[in-house]
């Protein structure tokens, strides 16, 4: 099944609060928040996986 990862942007300078990932069925295994960058600043090393 898809997942849905929930992601924060943990850069002090970033205004974004959080949002979702939904993966498709053909992402790789393994494929995390890493694979992803912050559509807000563009910066991949802030992006925290929240789970809730
Ligand atoms: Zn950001």
């Amino acid at each position: 099944m898809p997942k849905t990862l929930e992601v924060v942007c943990t850069r002090n300078d970033c205004d974004l609060d959080m949002f979702e990932l939904h993966y498709q069925y053909s992402m790789p295994d393994g494929t995390g928040v890493e694979a992803f960058s912050c559509p807000y600043c563009g910066e991949s090393g802030g992006l925290e996986e929240i789970h809730v």
